[in-house]
This record gives structure tokens, C-alpha cells and sequence, in this order.
């Protein structure tokens, strides 16, 4: 969506009213793009990124650090060369980064101004492109606030997390989320987007959603969170649902107030969008453990280190109907999951044998979509997409043409928050069949957003290249990414993987055979007597070996396979492990599971000083990290981010 587009926001009653027009026109949508655009011949590889930061304020006379609600003050100065390009009808203005709001006020998302390509030397401008977007945010703040790429703000939800401190209404009725915990206040209100899908979200549920987190259990953590939620205002509704030894929250700004990193690529064809997609399916999971970030909420340390479920919970707009705890209506079904969860279902013609899941679709649009000549399983993609009402409509958007517009797609396929999104070209502009993966949680450092990012792109690379297959049956990576979250699983967990990914010249493999395997082995290979495994990274360096790059590429390279490997191995910490560690030593912790103001503070501060490259800590990043390239430090130290052409030439 472009800057420049809002309109008049429809009532959540008016919403739904319209709700199956919105899905039977954004069908209709579907097909005709399909039918359009489904022999797009040969795109080129083109992707980018997209980080979310949090702003945190720090008071240093008081030892606390707070979530700063600055982006209604911020984004209309970081949009503003976009937003001026936008009205001259300008295309593709050469800037080095996009900015968008996201859920909360306290956060802003940043991508690159325009998609990296796969030339190699691209990958190499990655890092530096990071450290221009976070630098461009710096110099809007003042000395004692930081834009951070921290997932989960350890106190988010305590009383007076942000700043200025924002009071909750947990018993106006006009409040849109009535929360104990989160106020309305951090919910980004520069547009009406973000209030009307989080108030929908609220009103079709017809509660409030709650979560309750289990509590990492230290030797003083008394078996109750003993919160009185009563002071808080609750009259019963919170007290009534939380669980003993667990952190509760109750409002979409828990999950969605916190930061994720995604990586959108643009694959050659149909055909391989759909192989990519199923074979990154596989590396959800994998990827979340190793990105994990997002270990303590509310005050507290939690027993996860990730938070997907979070989310989940906390955005499901089913009513009690839909999860079976009512008898149902007519017109309604029984859905297994929140519109926010991981993908269950295979796209490419390889992947269907393993689809075990069974998928909940919308009978009517699937015939709808066969009749058009979609293929089943494609069908079934969207079908299942589109058992989803819309959030928001707009009422300039109620009367659209389906043979141009793609609005109501985009609207129900929008707010499918799935561990992979499918995007299919947009109708207005020459763009080819994508892919967004978005299990990632954000790293504190520049340098491990860029290795991640690379790392998954590398990786897409080495599987066309060598023609590898991943797929292992869906019920699996289902239950992968449950072991995924936990705490710690890099190291303690045990997902399923193939025993073999190599194929031989016909696509043939030696064995099927699926095994337990932990994340050390899966990326660093093993040598077992039940089997030989390559390892990922192995793989990619192999695939790697192939290619013709320049020293400083295949250094840059070479140090971000390396930071995944050590991740990977235990070596070096996951952002959650390192964090955890950083709370269990530090001075004030009193092995109660909490996090208080003072070690928030401390925590905070670190990370903006390991971001801002002011120190380094060996427990979570490599020795050595090679120096971004000449022309890129030049032009970070003249502050002139302009005139940045496919990010630093
Ligand atoms: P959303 O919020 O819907 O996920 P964004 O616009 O925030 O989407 O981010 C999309 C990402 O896709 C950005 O990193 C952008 O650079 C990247 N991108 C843009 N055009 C292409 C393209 N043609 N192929 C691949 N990636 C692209
Ligand atoms: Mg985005
Ligand atoms: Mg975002
Ligand atoms: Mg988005
Ligand atoms: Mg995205």
C-alpha cells in the first residue's frame, strides 16, 4: 500500500456485513490474477528485508528504561522523501530505506529502499544498508533514547512501561482494548489501520484474548505470580483466567508489540515459488530457534524463548463458536487455528504426498477456484485463507474492479499472519511471484539480522542449485515448530528433519527415512552410526565454493555462515540464551524470575551499545567481524545516507 492511501474506515458491523463480498470478490481477484499472471516467465532473484525496531527511552536519574511512543513524531519525517516521490508519481526513488508503522507507536519497520539482487556483492551492502536504516532513526532521537532491534521489551506490560506513561482502561467500554496491562495509547494512531484491526480483532472474538505464559521457575520464583490484578482494575475477568506459575497477558499489543525480521524473495516462476515455499516451510522452525529473541514479558522471565504463540493467541479472533466451545451457527465451522500461526500446507507438486494436515477450507471458494481451472492444491492454499473475515474495509474500497483491483485479496491474504506468506505479482506493477518468510525473531546487532537474512536467501540458493528436498511430512513441522519455542531448544531440542536431502539426477533420493535430530546437527552436519548427515551450512559453503566471489564478498560471506554455525552449535548464544544469562548474573536479580527496572535498564543499555558497535560481547557474536566495505564506512561517517542507488555502489 502506498503512503498516500487512507480513506473512510467502515464499523466493525458495516465491516462484516460486507465480509462476504470482500472474500467472493477477493476470489475473483485471485483467479483473474492467476490467470494472468501464472506464466510470468523467468523473474530474477530480487529480495529484501524488513526489520522492526523498538524506540526506548532511558532515564538515567531514575535507572529505568521505557518504550518511547515516538513514531507519530518520527515517520512523517522518515517518509518524507518517499511520500514526496509518491506525489511527483515518481518510481522507485533512490532512497536507502522505506519506513512503515507498525503496531505499536513505540515501533517503527524498516526495509531497504529497493530490493537487493543476487549479485554477490549485493550481500555485502546488506549489513551496511541495516546500519544506515538504524542510523537515519538515531539522528532523529535525542541522547538518551536508542531505536533498538530487540523483540520482546522485557517490561513491556508492567505499569508504566512506555513514555510518557500511558494509563490503561480496562473498564471503559470505549477503550479499544480494555487491557490490564497494555494502553491504548502505544497503539500506532497515525492512520486508523492499526486501531480498527486490533479493535475488529477484539469485537469479533467478542472478549478480550488472553495468554498465559508459563514462568521460568528460578529458586525463589513463588508459585504464584501473585499480581493483583484487582488494583490494576480488573473486575474479575483476568483473575478468573490466569494460570498459576504463568505470566498473563491480555491484549494484541503483547504479541504485536513485539519485533520480527522478515525476508521477502522474489522466486524465477510459479513453479518455484511453490518448490521454495514448501522447502522453507520446512525451515521455519529451524530458523525461529536460532533467531530466538523474545524470552521475558511483563517483569518476568518466561519459559519460552520465542513469541510465535504469543502472537497466535493473542491476535485469534475465533468466537467460542469457531473453537467448539459453543454449538456452532449456520454458516460457521469449526477453525483449528488463529489467523496468526505457522503454514500447514504443501504447495509444489513434490510436497503433496506430505500433506497430513487437515486442512479446514472454505467449500465454496475452492470449488469457485477449481471451476477456474486452479489446480487442487493451490485451491486449497486460498480456500483455506479465505475462511477468514476481514478486518477492516474502507469505503472507497467496497466497489472495486475485479479485473484491476486486488484489494479484497490482499485484505484477507493481509491478515493471515503466517509463518510464510505466497504473494502472488501484484496487478499494477512488474513484480513476479514471491515469497516472505517470516518466522524470524530480530537480533540485536546489525551484523545478525544481516547473517540471518543472507543466510535464508544463501540457502533457497543452495537448494536450487544442488537440488535439495527437505520435505518431510506437515504434522511434523507442526510439532517442530511447538518444540521450536522452548525454551532453550537449540540446544535441548530435537525436530525432525530427513536423514537425506541430497537427490541424484532424476530427483530420486537413496532414503526417505525422517529422524530426530537437534539443530547442531541439522546446520553443522553429523558423522553418526546411524547416518551421515552434510549440515546445512556445509552445504551452502559448498554451493558457495562454485561461485566467483572477491575476497572481501566471500570474507563477508564466510563470517555470517560462521555466526550461524556457532549459533547453531551452542558456541555462541541465541539472543533469548544471552539475554537470560545477562539477567540470572546481573547483581539485582534475586532469582525470583523477575526483571526489575534497574536490570531492564542495564539490559537495554548493553544491547544499544552492542548495536551501536560501542562494545562487544564473545558470548553472542563471532571474534572476529570484518569491517563493512570502504565506500559504505565513508559514507556512514558523512552522515549522507542520500544518493544511495541499490544501497552502497
Ligand atoms: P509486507 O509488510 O507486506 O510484508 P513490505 O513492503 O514491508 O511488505 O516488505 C516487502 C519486502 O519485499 C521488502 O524487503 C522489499 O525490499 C522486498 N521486495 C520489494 N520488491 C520485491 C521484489 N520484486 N522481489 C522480492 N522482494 C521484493
Ligand atoms: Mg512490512
Ligand atoms: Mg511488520
Ligand atoms: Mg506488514
Ligand atoms: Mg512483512
Amino acid at each position: 500500500m502506498g503512503l498516500l492511501t487512507e480513506g473512510e474506515v467502515l464499523s466493525w458491523e458495516e465491516t462484516r456485513a460486507h465480509a462476504k463480498h470482500v472474500q467472493q470478490h477477493g476470489i475473483q481477484q485471485f483467479i483473474n490474477l492467476y490467470r494472468n499472471l501464472k506464466d510470468r516467465p523467468n523473474d530474477e532473484l530480487k529480495w529484501g528485508d524488513e526489520i522492526e525496531y523498538i524506540i526506548v527511552h532511558f532515564n538515567e536519574a531514575q535507572q529505568r528504561a521505557q518504550l518511547a511512543l515516538r513514531a507519530h513524531d518520527l515517520l512523517p519525517k522518515l517518509q518524507q522523501k518517499e511520500l514526496e516521490a509518491e506525489e511527483k508519481g515518481e518510481k522507485n526513488p533512490d532512497l536507502p530505506a522505506l519506513w512503515r508503522p507498525e503496531m505499536a507507536t513505540y515501533m517503527v519497520e524498516s526495509s531497504p529502499g529497493r530490493p537487493f539482487r543476487c549479485n554477490f556483492e549485493d550481500f555485502t551492502k546488506v549489513e551496511g544498508n541495516m546500519r544506515a536504516r538504524r542510523e537515519e532513526v538515531q539522528k532523529l532521537l535525542m541522547a538518551n533514547e536508542a531505536i533498538l532491534s530487540v523483540s520482546a521489551f522485557p517490561r513491556l506490560g508492567c505499569p508504566g512501561f512506555t513514555f510518557p506513561p500511558a494509563l490503561t482502561e480496562p473498564n471503559n467500554p470505549n477503550s479499544i482494548l480494555r487491557s490490564l496491562f497494555f494502553p491504548d495509547e502505544a497503539i500506532f494512531s497515525g492512520h486508523s489501520r492499526m486501531r480498527t484491526i486490533l479493535g475488529n480483532l477484539c469485537k469479533r472474538r467478542g472478549r478480550k484474548p488472553f495468554v498465559n505464559v508459563p514462568l521460568f521457575k528460578d529458586k525463589n520464583t513463588s508459585e504464584n505470580v501473585e499480581e493483583d490484578f484487582a488494583a490494576l482494575g480488573d473486575d474479575g475477568e483476568v483473575q478468573a483466567v490466569a494460570k498459576a506459575g504463568h505470566i498473563v497477558m491480555d491484549s494484541c499489543g503483547h504479541g504485536m508489540g513485539c519485533c520480527c525480521l522478515q525476508v521477502t524473495f522474489q522466486a524465477r516462476n510459479l513453479a518455484e515459488a511453490r518448490f521454495l515455499y514448501d522447502q522453507l516451510a520446512i525451515m521455519c522452525p529451524f530458523m525461529m530457534t536460532l533467531t530466538a529473541g523474545a524470552p521475558m514479558y511483563q517483569g518476568y522471565i518466561s519459559d519460552v524463548d520465542c513469541r510465535w504463540n504469543i502472537l497466535a493467541a493473542c491476535t485469534d479472533d475465533r468466537t467460542e463458536e469457531e473453537l467448539g466451545l459453543k454449538p456452532l451457527k449456520d454458516g460457521f465451522r469449526l477453525i483449528p487455528k488463529s489467523r496468526y500461526g505457522s503454514v500447514d500446507h504443501y504447495l509444489s507438486p513434490e510436497g503433496d504426498q506430505y500433506n497430513d494436515v487437515p486442512a479446514v477450507i472454505n467449500q465454496e471458494y475452492f470449488d469457485k477456484l477449481v471451476e477456474a481451472g486452479i489446480d487442487a492444491q493451490l485451491s486449497k492454499h486460498i480456500a483455506k485463507l479465505f475462511i477468514r473475515e476481514p478486518l477492516i474495509l474502507y469505503s472507497e474500497r467496497i466497489h472495486q474492479d475485479d479485473e484491476k483491483d486486488s484489494n479484497h485479496f490482499e485484505n484477507i491474504q493481509s491478515t493471515n499472519w503466517q509463518s510464510l506468506r505466497f504473494k502472488p505479482p501484484p496487478v499494477d506493477a512488474d513484480i513476479g511471484w514471491r515469497i516472505e518468510f517470516r518466522p524470524m525473531e530480530t537480533q540485536i546487532t546489525d551484523f545478525e539480522n544481516a547473517a540471518f537474512v543472507i543466510f535464508v536467501v544463501l540457502l533457497t540458493r543452495t537448494i536450487v542449485s544442488l537440488k535439495l528436498n527437505l520435505l518431510v511430512p506437515m504434522s511434523m513441522v507442526e510439532e517442530n515448530m511447538a518444540v521450536a519455542q522452548q525454551r532453550n531448544a537449540v540446544s535441548e531440542g530435537r525436530l525432525w528433519f530427513r536423514q537425506q536431502i541430497l537427490t541424484g539426477a532424476d530427483g530420486s533420493q537413496q532414503s526417505n527415512k525422517i529422524v530426530q535430530m537437534t539443530v547442531n546437527e541439522v546446520f553443522n552436519g553429523k558423522d553418526a552410526e546411524e547416518g551421515h548427515f552434510e549440515g546445512l551450512v556445509p552445504l551452502v559453503e559448498h554451493y558457495l565454493s562454485s561461485v566467483d566471489l572477491d575476497v572481501h564478498t566471500r570474507q563477508t560471506l564466510q563470517s555470517y555462515l560462521h555466526c550461524i554455525s556457532k549459533k547453531a552449535s551452542g558456541e555462541l548464544l541465541t539472543t533469548a540464551g544471552w539475554m537470560r544469562k545477562f539477567v540470572l548474573e546481573h547483581p539485582d536479580y534475586k532469582q525470583d524470575s523477575r526483571v526489575s527496572e534497574i536490570i531492564n535498564y542495564d539490559l537495554m543499555k548493553r544491547c544499544r551499545d552492542l548495536s551501536q558497535g560501542l562494545t562487544h560481547d564473545a558470548t553472542l557474536l563471532p571474534e572476529f567481524i570484518p569491517p563493512l566495505s570502504l565506500n559504505c564506512q565513508e559514507r556512514l561517517a558523512s552522515g549522507d545516507l542520500s544518493g544511495m542507488v541499490d544501497c552502497f555502489k
